[in-house]
């Protein structure tokens, strides 16, 4: 499936960034750009979109791919050092918004879904306002939650464009 870049939601986002609240953009790597996610009861979710507008991987050209790879790494790296989660979810998706994105989870023990995927909660949390609630906050502030993974980022040396 393919969109035309002017009338993708992402490629739009990407293009006015700074018209975001301080806190969403987390990152500004060179191939990629990180943002703090919705869903913070995963508290370190981040969406990472590709700056290049492609709807598969295999869409960008290998030195480009390995770059943006290796960017997903280094946030994986900062979420796990940060939140110590059980596990990572990485989930490369696409079927609403065809702009490369990974969704990056962090999965915790409390959670009373912990062995199943996120979209099934999320997608009660579209029929339920409290569910929503519940998932969209965290049991940080979305300032704090942001401001631990760029230091850590920068820590871990994260490349910046
Ligand atoms: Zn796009």
């Amino acid at each position: 499936m393919n969109v035309n870049p002017t009338h993708c939601p992402l490629c739009r986002k990407l293009t006015d960034l700074d018209a975001l609240p301080a806190e969403e953009v987390v990152w500004r790597f060179p191939h990629s750009v990180a943002l703090l996610g919705p869903w913070q009861y995963y508290y370190g979710y981040c969406l990472l979109i590709s700056r290049r507008h492609a709807t598969e991987l295999n869409g960008l050209e290998a030195d480009e791919r390995r770059a943006y790879l290796a960017e997903m790494c280094l946030l994986a790296r900062a979420l796990e050092e940060c939140f110590r989660p059980r596990k990572l979810n990485y989930e490369l998706l696409g079927n609403q918004v065809p702009h490369l994105h990974w969704h990056l989870f962090p999965r915790y023990d409390a959670d009373p879904d912990a062995l199943k995927p996120v979209w099934l909660a999320l997608d009660r949390a579209e029929r339920d306002a409290e569910e929503r609630r519940r998932l969209e906050s965290g049991q940080r502030s979305r300032v704090a939650t942001a401001g631990e993974i760029r230091q850590r980022l920068q820590l871990l040396g994260a490349p910046t464009l």
